[in-house]
């Protein structure tokens, strides 16, 4: 679906794409922004009362899943899978404070080192999951402004631990099919670390095990179960864990999950600052999620779990024909004024301008090169601006470099992120 907003830049409903051609070929609407793609009509629509949208967040450490999802009818409107670059922040800190280091060492350019003027705000974050939460703020705050949202849901823990204490329901015959057992799979692969109890194994799949088997009058509570790999489970048949050989399993399995193992700083922190928003936040558990998923019988994507997150997903989730965004966080500028080498030495010429001809490194642009040159064709990617005027532009098939900046045009100016639907959104057109 296309996301449309009057010219008052007031959310509508979003519209199909045959619709939005027909309004853009009989110039009812221009383009406001390419990334979400948004229309923006020439009139005021003052009686319009748009149906509110859901945004269901799915937050991981690597890639968060996006899904805008019309309750009353199950359709996903928009769906977008953000790459986070916490990794790449704390690399580059590392690296910063290895520089520092090293100059202090060598007596050249001495920075002193301050840490006794330092202090945290409230709500500080490491920066590396700061980058995150903000990613996440952003794009909420983003679809806020293209698309009618009346609410957000957000996965929050891996599991209820309230579910789990129930001892009606904690039985490991609920694994197949019922809500509780993915609850308890949820518990188990996080406290096993995702592994075989017995042997280590992680690339293939686990059972749900009995430490001590039903069968020498194990119980089917949470305490007395761990996962296994097939040929483990199958040579452990009726022994008690002690007798197979491991007797570290039972008392691991006794042992209470620290609540900092299950929970997740940053999905906290981001479930604090949605708060802050005017709307109603829902939060669901991983295992909530997986189940809403296998029930409907979706593949697994980052975002298909976040249009499954929390107890709103509708029954009939319409998923055909959506394509989700990638959307890759990438910053915006280096703050370095001079790039050093890895002894901290100035490697390069100090930073030049960074706007030629009102375009700067990271817009992205259209680039139609006229015939007699070399170059002729037309190029569709990410501009890096040199000052002489011949630029480069980056798209997923690679790099051209001495396209002028006189044949660019502006599609979507940088704002810290790049944009792939699909593969050839980005490829050049030539
Ligand atoms: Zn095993």
């Amino acid at each position: 679906m296309v996301f449309v907003v009057d010219v008052d830049r007031r959310p509508l409903d979003p519209c199909h794409p045959a619709r939005a051609r027909r309004l853009l070929t009989q110039g009812k609407a221009a383009v406001w922004w390419c990334y979400p793609f948004t229309l923006v009509l020439k009139r005021a629509v003052p009686d319009a009362k748009p149906q509110p949208l859901r945004v269901n967040l799915d937050p991981e450490s690597r890639t968060t899943g996006l899904a805008v999802v019309h309750d009353a009818t199950g359709q996903v409107v928009w769906a977008g899978e953000l790459t986070h670059r916490g990794h790449h922040v704390k690399a580059r800190l590392d690296q910063r404070r290895a520089c520092r280091h090293g100059q202090r060492q060598r007596h050249t350019r001495y920075r002193p080192q301050r840490f006794e003027n330092r202090c945290r705000p409230e709500g500080w974050l490491p920066p590396a999951l700061e980058s995150r939460v903000s990613n996440v703020l952003t794009w909420v705050t983003r679809l806020r402004r293209y698309t009618p949202i009346g609410a957000i849901s957000q996965e929050l823990v891996r599991f209820d631990t309230q579910l789990l204490e129930k001892p009606d329901i904690s039985g490991v015959k609920y694994q197949q099919g019922e809500l509780a057992g993915y609850e308890v799979r949820e518990y188990l692969l996080e406290k096993c670390a995702r592994k075989c109890a017995y042997c280590g194994a992680t690339d293939r799949p686990l059972q749900v095990e009995h430490i001590v088997p039903n069968a020498r009058g194990g119980s089917n509570r949470v305490s007395n179960l761990t996962l296994a790999c097939e040929p483990c489970n199958t040579a452990k048949g009726t022994q008690i864990a002690d007798e197979f050989g491991y007797p570290g399993v039972q008392a691991h399995a006794r042992r209470p999950l620290k609540d900092a193992a299950a929970v997740n700083a940053s999905r906290w922190a981001l479930l604090h600052r949605l708060s802050a928003i005017a709307l109603p936040v829902e939060v669901g558990t991983g295992g909530r999620t997986k189940w809403n998923r296998t029930q409907r019988g979706l593949a697994k994507a980052h975002w298909i779990d976040a249009a499954c997150v929390g107890v709103s997903t509708p029954e009939p989730l319409h998923i055909a024909g959506v394509q989700p965004l990638h959307i890759m966080a990438t910053g915006r500028h280096s703050r370095q004024m001079c790039r050093t080498n890895a002894f901290g030495f100035p490697a390069k010429a100090p930073k030049t301008v960074s706007v030629v001809a009102g375009m700067r490194t990271g817009d992205i642009v259209r680039a139609v090169v006229p015939p007699p040159s070399s170059k002729a064709g037309v190029y569709l990617g990410r501009l890096a601006v040199r000052a002489i005027g011949s630029c480069n532009i980056t798209s997923s098939a690679g790099t051209v470099q001495g396209i002028h900046i006189r044949y660019c045009r502006p599609l979507h100016r940088g704002d810290g992120y790049t944009y792939q639907k699909g593969e050839a959104a980005l490829s050049p057109h030539a």
